[in-house]
């Protein structure tokens, strides 16, 4: 199946009779006929569910729909794109070993990393996304557990170096993790490029529709545990916690990481998506493709705009020619990147708030990467407490404008902007 056909028909196939869309399983529990039975289940001799805190068929079959986007062997759904990250990072991380992350990253994981995670005993050494191959090499130390990084970083837009990052990881011995949010498996898929791990807020265009918070780990079932048993305890060693089974033998390259990480993460944090939001995510999947298509189309001809208007002072948007990362883009995403742009205007934060004062069809929102067109002015309003002087050491700027183009009417969407700017 091609990527169009995946997002309407993988991860569920209904036998004769059954229901075309994914059933909603709302049940927190499973009922067995003998305790022979449930006991295998417990030992995770046989698949089969018992506890919805753990796992649940719902939330199983979306996740396969994400694992056949991304082309990995297993993944699992999460409560939030947060739950996701630091599952995915934690699952093979603990007190005492160190990661690696791009600093383009999202601004809640790299709180959640540098904060919530250090307090855990977790080191972390944050590097410049284009870094040189020997300083990124300089990062790593013995007890280096895995790389991060973000396939497009939001907000700063900065386009990942698959090539640089996997090759520095691999040739460590380490799996690399990447944020595949804002790209989606339809324009960016990472383990194509190396990435072993793929995680998603899937809040944002896998939802699409403004709905529902959730998250995804995909595993692309490539990495060899047993081949760097020392690093991995957790996977290469019995679990005492989990009736000394080790999950690298157990269940292989392909299941041993997401296994893990439901039987332990999941039993101990329960940080489970809800049936009922894993079947609206599902409903948002079925047209991923055509949104994202639409969302780049969009977003490169408001980009164009923006760059010709008099009022706009910069624009940083990956599929424009003057953008640092065009070629970048093109390498990994050949067919489009994502419907996000930030742009500067004339005037800086006062001109800033007038423009977004008179927006009508793009709504103010914290929010990005969904149908509806919004539009944040970090200035005014998340970073609101910062100084001119400390915005810009931010890297986001009094004058930044954060637009995430939605799927409606270009003209509509184009023409508003074109009205708020004239008010500036
Ligand atoms: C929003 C976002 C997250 C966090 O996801 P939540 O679903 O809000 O918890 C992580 N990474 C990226 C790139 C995001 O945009």
């Amino acid at each position: 199946m091609r990527t169009e056909t995946k997002c309407i028909q993988a991860g569920y196939e209904p036998k004769n009779g059954e229901s075309r869309m994914i059933p909603i399983i709302q049940s927190t529990t499973f009922k067995y006929d003998t305790s022979e039975d449930m006991g295998k289940l417990f030992d995770l001799e046989a698949p089969g569910y018992f506890y919805t805190r753990l796992q649940n068929p719902t939330n199983d079959m979306v996740a396969a729909k994400i694992a056949a986007l991304e082309g990995g062997s297993a993944a699992m759904l999460t409560s939030s794109g947060q739950a996701a990250s630091f599952f995915s990072v934690f699952n093979i991380a603990g007190a005492g070993d160190h990661v690696i992350a791009s600093s383009a990253i999202y601004g809640g994981t790299f709180n959640l990393f540098n904060v919530t995670m250090r307090r855990m005993g977790i080191d972390f050494t944050f590097v410049d996304p284009d870094c040189s191959e020997e300083e990124l090499d300089a990062a790593f130390k013995e007890n280096t557990k895995a790389v991060f990084g973000e396939t497009i970083a939001n907000p700063a837009l900065t386009v990942f170096d698959f090539d640089k990052f996997s090759a520095a990881a691999h040739a460590h011995g380490v799996p690399l993790i990447v944020d595949n949010t804002f790209a989606t498996p339809v324009n960016c898929r990472p383990f194509e490029h190396g990435a072993d791990i793929v995680i998603h807020s899937t809040t944002k265009y896998l939802d699409g529709h403004d709905a529902t918070v959730g998250g995804c780990i995909v595993d692309s079932g490539k990495f060899d545990w047993m081949a760097h048993k020392d690093k991995f305890p957790g996977l290469t060693t019995p679990d005492e916690s989990y009736h000394g089974i080790t999950y690298a033998e157990k269940f292989g390259n392909e299941g041993a990481y997401i296994t893990k990480a439901t039987a332990q993460l999941m039993r101990d944090l329960g940080a489970i998506q809800a049936p009922m939001n894993a079947y609206f995510l599902n409903l948002g999947i079925e047209s991923l493709a055509v949104r994202m298509e639409r969302h780049c189309e969009n977003a490169q001809q408001v980009a164009e705009f923006l760059e010709g208007h008099e009022k706009v002072t910069w624009v940083n948007y990956p599929g424009l020619p003057s953008n640092k990362y065009y070629e970048r883009a093109k390498k990994y995403m050949p067919h489009g990147t994502c419907g996000v742009i930030s742009f500067g205007v004339q005037g800086g934060r006062s001109a800033a708030e007038v423009f977004m004062k008179h927006l009508k069809v793009a709504m103010i929102a914290t929010h990005v990467a969904d149908a509806h067109t919004c539009v944040l002015h970090p200035a005014s309003s998340t970073h609101r407490q910062l100084s001119d002087e400390e915005l810009v050491a931010a890297g986001v700027g009094p004058d930044l404008i954060r637009l995430s183009v939605g799927i409606e009417h270009i003209y509509d969407i184009v023409e508003d902007i074109a009205q708020a700017l004239e008010a500036i």
